[in-house]
């Protein structure tokens, strides 16, 4: 799809990969096209093939120092790492002693293929020797105390040279130390993948029994690896067959990637024409983009000393932001970098910091930018102006707070969320004027900013009851924002208004031109409140554009009422009361979202939780509504069978069909047919970094009520909705689809694929 400013991509994470070097990809197509022989055939294309994987391999082995150990091509160090589990254990195994006990160590931090392997071989191989970790110190480095401790036990010790998700080096003479002063004999694997071109090695000079290397790391292809085994060490091969490589690695060659290896492997012996960068050059890339990152991210944490880091690397934290918020940021900018491993894009907290003992807020929030030897001053200067450009616009929608840079106005509501809470900030744009409804301990700061930077005046910070989950943060907010403490229930202000609905009259405080009216709500808990926003002051006519119930109605459920201060007959009236109240139209903000619904309605819930629709419909009477209620909370389990904290679980309806374009089918949709409406749901700042010519209208995620609200009356309308991944484009087309908007469709794959 066109962007109205395209920008070249910045790649750093070359800890997860790297291009492939173009004199490297240009010797693996020449050998592809032109060396294609099968080195093991004795024809003269067979020999000139041999020839390449030999001077592949001398190349290698003249950097890496192996003097008379073997070097072994691979496909990566996933299957070196097996390689050399198998071949220490099989070893270890045949001289084992009945009854005694033995352990395998590795290194906390290490790469998920060795802890993994040793545990799958370990039971395979039937050698059912304790797994222990080797704890790290808290600048990364493996604590040699409890090596001298534990190794004399152990059948194989596993560490790495340099780590890949915080670049620490380990110091390789005085793990040798420990290591050989309390067991000579124990196999010593060394992951060096990280390390290659980064640090020297001259693996002869050591004791390391086998090290793994990985070609597409240092911009080689996928596919190609290299083991070293020291001589004499043991080895069993990990692939049987044709008898490849003098038998120990059988399989036709990888020749391409031997030729492309070779390329590289050159250059760093200084036998190429192409040269890296210097470690003294990376040190200063390294300075360059930590002076713009804290520049940009004036409070940014270092989860990492850069004393005894490899220069490419660099792993950060910035408090209030999670590392799936910055990445999506860092990705509008075109600067791709990762949080943690790659391997583990899923988790969203590192293992690696957590063994270091950092804060769970910095695992949570860690992001790992690293870059390789082919970095330019270019590529570095353009990295540093993306990343200032990046905060600046994070300052321009108000998330980091800034004097130079104008905020963007603020009008409506806007839904913040911490996993699956809910606080609702409401502002009326022309007054300034704003309520925080159930304030988060973990948004706190995040509000502050914003409340700060839109100079919001605040009415009121309320609570929709006695959170049974968390503290409410009223107190800690009315504080940062200097507010008067008011000792009122809920927050609600003593001295309030009143209005008049249906001839009752109700509390009330006025948002501008709008009128926030208390209504209470007991059953989930005693205390529980619904506000109810009216738009205009004249609440006789007009209609409840928001209801915030709290947990009385949840998304897909009813809130629990087997706390001890529930009760089930009060919540039965409470939801009388709310139906004589809200419209078919209002949208109940809920302080839970379980599974990315946004908002609801009265209808759509009457749709799919029949306790709630025979209460509506007056079909059930209160003893059988108390029973029912009860049943209902006996299942408090969501799919994972964990808890739901606060409502009783309907599970919800993802079969809806939401119409999916590839890039051909929304393109011609959007020649043909002039009426469809493309919205781009990435936060602003996103938006704002890059955006695309056609998407003239962006609804975050965070403004969705507010869009749904004004648009809840055209349900008609087409709309195409496209984000980064098109992971939240379908989150939020199944959430309309489920609302009644009948023409939903979503770009798939996002601007990723498109
Ligand atoms: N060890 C380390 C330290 C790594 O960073 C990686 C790759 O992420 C691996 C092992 C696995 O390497 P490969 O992808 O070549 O199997």
């Amino acid at each position: 799809m066109p962007h109205s400013t395209p920008l070249c991509q910045i790649y750093l994470d070359a800890n997860a990969t790297t291009q492939v070097h173009p004199e490297a990809a240009k010797a693996a197509l020449s050998t592809m096209q032109d060396v294609f022989g099968n080195p093991s055939s004795s024809h003269i294309s067979g020999l000139k093939a041999k020839n390449l994987m030999t001077k592949a391999r001398n190349a290698a082995k003249k950097h890496l120092g192996n003097g008379d150990g073997k070097l072994i091509f691979t496909s990566g160090a996933t299957e070196g790492i097996q390689t050399a589990i198998i071949s220490a254990l099989v070893a270890a195994k045949s001289k084992m002693k009945p009854n005694k006990k033995y352990c395998l160590l590795y290194g906390a931090t290490e790469h998920k293929a060795v802890p993994e392997s040793l545990k799958h071989w370990n039971e395979l191989l039937g050698i059912n020797a304790d797994i222990k970790a080797i704890p790290v110190c808290n600048n990364g480095e493996l604590d040699t105390g409890f090596i001298a401790r534990e190794v004399q036990h152990a059948l194989i010790i596993c560490t790495m040279a340099v780590n890949n998700e915080t670049g620490v080096y380990q110091d390789l003479a005085k793990l040798e130390d420990a290591i050989r002063a309390n067991n000579p004999t124990v196999f010593w694997m060394v992951d060096c993948v990280q390390a290659l071109g980064k640090r020297a090695l001259q693996l002869e000079q050591t004791s390391i029994d086998y090290a793994p290397f990985s070609g597409h790391k240092l911009y080689a292809p996928k596919g190609i690896g290299l083991l070293y085994v020291r001589e004499h060490a043991p080895f069993t091969p990990f692939i049987a067959g044709g008898g490849q490589e003098n038998g120990l690695r059988s399989g036709t060659e990888n020749l391409p990637g031997m030729a492309a290896f070779k390329v590289i492997f050159d250059m760093l012996n200084g036998e190429s024409r192409y040269r890296f960068a210097n470690n003294e050059t990376l040190n200063q890339y390294r300075s360059q983009i930590l002076g713009a990152l804290t520049h940009a991210f004036p409070n940014l944490v270092l989860n990492h000393s850069l004393e005894n880091t490899v220069a490419t690397t660099i792993n950060f934290s910035v408090p209030n932001f999670s590392s799936k918020e910055i990445m999506d940021l860092f990705d509008a900018a075109n600067i791709r970098v990762s949080s943690g491993s790659a391997c583990s894009s899923k988790v969203t907290r590192s293992f690696v910091l957590d063994a270091m003992g950092l804060s769970t807020w910095q695992s949570e929030s860690a992001i790992r930018m690293s870059f390789g030897p082919m970095m330019t001053q270019d590529e570095c200067d353009q990295a540093c102006q993306r990343i200032t450009q990046a905060a600046a616009a994070l300052k321009h929608s108000c998330l980091i707070q800034s004097d130079e840079i104008e905020a963007a106005p603020l009008n409506g509501l806007m839904e913040l969320k911490s996993g699956n809470s809910c606080c609702w900030l409401l502002t009326d744009g022309p007054s300034n004027q704003a309520v925080i409804i159930d304030p988060l301990p973990e948004l706190i700061e995040r509000i502050e900013s914003i409340v700060n930077c839109q100079q919001l005046t605040i009415k009121a910070i309320l609570d929709t009851h006695g959170h049974a989950d968390h503290q409410s943060s009223r107190s800690t907010l009315i504080n940062k924002l200097n507010l008067a403490e008011t000792q009122c229930h809920l927050g609600w202000p003593n001295q309030s208004e009143q209005t008049l609905i249906q001839g009752e009259r109700y509390p009330s405080i006025s948002i501008g031109t709008q009128t926030l009216v208390k209504v209470a709500t007991p059953g989930h808990t005693a205390d529980s409140v619904s506000y109810l926003l009216f738009p205009t002051i004249s609440t006789a006519t007009s209609h409840c554009q928001y209801a915030f119930c709290g947990d009385t109605i949840l998304m897909g459920s009813l809130g629990r009422t087997n706390f001890d201060c529930s009760s089930a007959e009060e919540m039965y009236f409470s939801l009388n009361k709310l139906a004589s109240l809200l419209s078919a139209d209002t949208l109940i903000c809920a302080s839970h979202d379980y599974f990315n619904e946004f908002a609801t309605t009265l209808t759509h819930e009457c749709s799919r939780t029949p306790l709630l629709k025979q209460v509506m419909d007056n079909s059930i009477s209160v003893t059988d509504f108390i029973a029912e209620k009860s049943l209902l909370d006996a299942h408090l389990m969501d799919q994972a069978g964990c808890e739901i904290q606060c409502g009783a679980y309907v599970a919800v309806d993802n079969s809806l069909s939401i119409k999916e374009y590839d890039k051909l089918g929304f393109e011609s949709l959007m020649k043909t047919n002039s009426d469809a409406k493309l919205i781009d749901i990435r936060e602003p700042h996103e938006y704002a970094l890059n955006r695309s010519n056609k998407a003239e209208i962006n609804v975050p995620l965070t403004r969705l009520v507010q869009f749904l609200s004004e648009n809840i009356h055209n349900k008609q309308q087409q709309y195409i909705l496209v984000c980064r991944s098109g992971t939240r484009s379908l989150l939020v087309a199944q959430a309309m689809g489920r609302l009644g908007f009948e023409n939903i469709g979503h770009l798939q794959g996002g601007y990723a694929m498109n």
